[in-house]
């Protein structure tokens, strides 16, 4: 594959240390909502190393003029880098790759589940679904710990607002470590909780992103909740 220059354009914290990164978007770079890329820096600490290369699923929709990524960031030496990036910065970028794209069939709904920094394939699909005002049922389960750590929770909100085919339900897991007010639900994506916002929904196929823990847990939820495995597509974000 080769490899495509990209510039950092802007850079923005969209939760509690987590920060989103704005990338000019190369003439003619073409990709679904749900794939991702492989970011590379090029800062002598990691420069042609396995440390100077991530993978990121993209945030932004294809019909947006940037690209778009975001990650929690640690004391990593990518990510130590990629602090180091500045505005005008130059990288690289290889791809689009991945599967996690959107079912063809509109008439069946997508069940998102996204953990934590999981929410970054998904906001591509629901941005790229609200501006085409795409019919499909679509509803996402977004768990975080506290309202502070949910990345793009008041975008998701406004999505919620502007495409009647979304709904949206976020759940926080510890409210008591939180300085917020929050109304919503509270606890682990569970099989009641599962059950009780799937209902009426027509055959859906389920989507599931995130930390590969988080993953082997909410996959365990929908096959205790009697979700068949077919039904199930999933995305591992190694090293976490
Ligand atoms: C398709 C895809 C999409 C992703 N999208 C995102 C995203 O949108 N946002 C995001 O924050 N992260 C995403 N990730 C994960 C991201 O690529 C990094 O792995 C993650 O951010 C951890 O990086 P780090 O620098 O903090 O840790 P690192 O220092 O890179 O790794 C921490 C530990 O994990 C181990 N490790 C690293 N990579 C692997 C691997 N592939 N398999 C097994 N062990 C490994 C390392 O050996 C190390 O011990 C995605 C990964 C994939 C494959």
């Amino acid at each position: 594959m080769t490899s495509t220059p990209v510039r950092l354009q802007r850079r923005e914290e969209v939760a509690h240390g987590t920060m989103a990164f704005h990338f000019d978007k190369p003439a003619g770079f073409a990709f679904k909502p749900g794939q991702a890329i492989d970011l590379i820096l090029q800062d002598p600490a990691v420069a042609g190393t396995d440390s100077g290369r991530h993978a990121f699923s993209i945030v932004s929709a294809p019909h947006q003029d940037e690209l778009v990524v975001a990650t929690r960031m640690r004391d990593s030496a990518f990510k130590n880098a990629l602090s180091r990036l500045p505005v005008g910065g130059a990288a690289a970028i290889e791809g689009p790759f991945g599967s996690l794209t959107l079912h063809n069939k509109q008439d069946r709904a997508a069940v998102l589940l996204a953990g934590g920094i999981g929410i970054t394939p998904f906001m591509s699909m629901l941005q790229h679904a609200a501006h085409g005002a795409l019919k499909q049922r679509l509803l996402l389960l977004y768990s975080n710990r506290r309202p502070e750590d949910s990345a793009f929770l008041a975008e998701l909100q406004r999505l919620e607002g502007e495409n009647p085919s979304f709904r949206l339900i976020a759940t926080m897991t510890q409210m008591e470590a939180s300085h917020l007010p929050w109304m919503g639900e509270r606890g682990k994506i569970d099989e009641a909780l599962l059950k009780r916002v799937t209902e009426g929904l027509a055959n859906p196929v389920y989507y599931v992103a995130g930390p590969p823990a988080m993953v082997a847990g909410l996959r365990a939820t929908l096959e205790q909740a009697g979700v068949d495995d077919d039904d199930i597509r999933s995305e591992d974000f190694y090293g976490y």
